[in-house]
C-alpha cells in the first residue's frame, strides 16, 4: 500500500515495530474485544496533526468534526504537547483534599472570561451536567425549599449518567433505563410551554444555548432571555448546557454571551480540553452555598494534569485569535454551505448553526448517518446532529482552504445523491 509522507507524529514504535498489527486485524480484535455499545467507522487512527488524521497505515482524513467538537486546536498542537509532557513530569495528581497551582489560576481565568464567580471541576460533560443538576436541587433544599422539578426540552442532549440521561430530550436514549423523577420536557423554542410548566416547583431550566447533538439548532430570537425573565418570575435557575457551546465554539468565548439572558450556571467539557478529559461547571456567587463540602466531589477533578492542559488551550484560543477566528470562518463556512444547499434543491433544506457549529440540514428522507461512511471515503471526517443534519464542528485552528476541501467533498458525495 502506498504510505503518504506523514506531517504527524510517527506511529508509537514497539521493541518489534514488524508485529505492529495492521488495521484488518485491529478491527478483527475490535469486534471481538470492544464493548458494542458504539458502531464505529471501520477506520483506525494513530496520529494527527492539525485538521488530518491518519490511519495505522498512514491515509490522510480531513477531519471536520474535531472528535464532536473536542480538538479546538486542532491535533498534536505543540503548545498543548508540550504542557502534558512538561505537566505529567511535574505534577499530574494530588486529589481534592489540597490545592494546586494550575487549578486554581484555571478557575481565576475561566470566571474571568466568563463572568461568573466559582468553578468546580470534573472529567466530562455528563458529570458537568450532574453537577448543574445537584447544584440546583440543593440550592432550594439549602433554603428549605424543597423544590425538585426540572424543566429541560426536547431533543436536548445533556449526556449519559442517570440524571444527566433524564434531562436528556430523545426519548430513544432514555428507554429501559427509567428516569430520576421530575424533569419534565418541553419543545425547545416554545415560551409558552415553558409558561405553562413554571411555577413555585420549579428548581431549574436547563438549556443548550444551541442546541447540539439535537440538530445544530440557534433558538429563536428572545427564547433564551425569555427563559431568564420566567426563571427570576418564579425564582428559579436558569442552567444552560456549554458542553458543546462554551469555549469559542459558537465565535464568542460562551455561548450565552451577547444573547441577553446571563444564566445561574453552565457546564463545559468537549472544547475545554482541547481533546483532554476535563469539564466544570461555572457557577454565579450567589450559588456557592448550594454544594458545601462534603455535598458533591470527584477524584479525578480539576487535577494539575487536566487544570494545565486546560489553561493551554484557553491560552492558545487567545493568542491565536481563534474564538474571533471561529466567528469569521463561521461565516465563510455558512456562506459556502448556503451555496451549496442552493445548488442541490433536491438533497439539501439549508444550512444552520453559529460560528463554527454550522449544520447542513439535508431534505426529509436523507439518513445522514447513511451518508457518512461515503464522506469518510472521500476523505472528510463529519458527524450526524439528529436524523439529517450533517454537522460541521472543525477544530477553531482549521483554515478556509480546509473547510472548502471538505465542503467540495461533500458537494461530490451528494450530488450524487441528488436526482
Ligand atoms: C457531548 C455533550 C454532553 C455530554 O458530554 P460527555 O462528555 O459525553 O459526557 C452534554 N451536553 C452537551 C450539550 C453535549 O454536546
Amino acid at each position: 500500500m502506498h504510505v503518504p509522507v506523514l506531517t504527524g507524529a510517527p506511529r508509537r514504535v514497539t521493541s518489534e515495530p514488524t508485529t505492529m498489527p495492521t488495521s484488518s486485524e485491529l478491527l478483527a480484535t475490535a469486534a471481538k474485544r470492544l464493548y458494542p455499545n458504539y458502531k464505529p467507522a471501520a477506520i483506525v487512527f494513530a496520529r494527527g496533526k492539525g485538521c488530518e488524521l491518519f490511519d495505522v497505515e498512514g491515509r490522510r482524513w480531513l477531519d471536520l468534526c474535531a472528535g464532536v467538537a473536542v480538538c479546538s486546536v486542532g491535533h498534536a498542537h505543540p503548545r498543548l504537547v508540550k504542557t502534558i509532557a512538561e505537566q505529567a513530569a511535574r505534577l499530574m495528581h494530588v486529589s481534592n483534599y489540597f490545592y494546586n497551582e494550575e487549578n486554581i489560576l484555571l478557575a481565576d481565568e475561566l470566571c474571568t472570561k466568563s463572568g461568573m464567580a466559582r468553578a468546580m471541576f470534573c472529567n466530562s460533560g455528563a458529570e458537568a451536567n450532574e453537577a448543574l443538576f445537584k447544584l440546583a436541587r440543593r440550592h432550594h433544599f439549602a433554603k428549605g425549599d424543597s423544590r425538585t422539578k426540572i424543566i429541560a426540552f426536547h431533543n436536548a442532549f445533556h449526556g449519559r449518567t442517570m440524571g444527566a440521561l433524564s434531562m436528556t430530550g430523545t426519548p430513544k436514549y432514555r428507554e429501559g433505563f427509567g428516569a430520576v423523577e421530575g424533569v419534565v420536557h418541553v419543545a425547545y423554542g416554545d415560551l409558552d410551554a415553558v409558561k405553562a410548566q413554571m411555577g413555585s416547583d420549579v428548581a431549574a431550566i436547563i438549556v443548550e444555548p444551541v442546541q447540539g447533538e439535537g440538530g445544530v439548532l440557534p433558538p429563536p430570537a428572545g427564547f433564551l432571555p425569555g427563559l431568564r425573565a420566567l426563571c427570576n418570575e418564579h425564582g428559579a435557575l436558569l442552567l444552560m448546557d456549554e458542553v458543546q457551546t462554551g469555549i469559542g465554539r459558537l465565535g464568542r468565548w460562551f455561548g450565552f454571551q451577547d444573547t441577553g439572558a446571563t444564566p445561574d450556571a453552565i457546564s463545559l467539557a468537549k472544547g475545554l480540553g482541547g481533546g483532554f478529559p476535563v469539564g466544570a461547571m461555572l457557577t454565579t456567587e450567589a450559588l456557592a452555598g448550594a454544594l458545601p463540602p462534603g455535598t458533591h466531589g470527584s477524584t479525578f477533578g480539576g487535577n494539575p494534569l487536566a487544570s494545565a492542559t486546560a489553561r493551554t488551550v484557553l491560552s492558545i484560543l487567545d493568542d491565536e485569535s481563534l474564538v474571533s477566528g471561529a466567528k469569521q470562518k463561521g461565516e465563510k463556512l455558512s456562506a459556502m454551505l448556503a451555496a451549496l444547499a442552493k445548488e442541490l434543491p433536491s438533497v439539501c433544506e439549508g444550512e444552520r448553526g453559529e460560528g463554527l457549529l454550522r449544520g447542513l440540514v439535508l431534505k426529509q428522507g436523507f439518513v445522514v448517518r447513511d451518508i457518512l461512511p461515503k464522506l469518510a471515503e472521500a476523505g472528510v471526517l463529519l458527524t450526524a446532529a439528529g436524523e439529517r443534519v450533517l454537522r460541521f464542528s472543525p477544530p477553531l485552528v482549521v483554515t478556509e482552504a480546509e473547510l472548502a476541501e471538505g465542503v467540495a467533498a461533500v458537494r461530490k458525495v451528494l450530488s450524487g445523491l441528488a436526482k
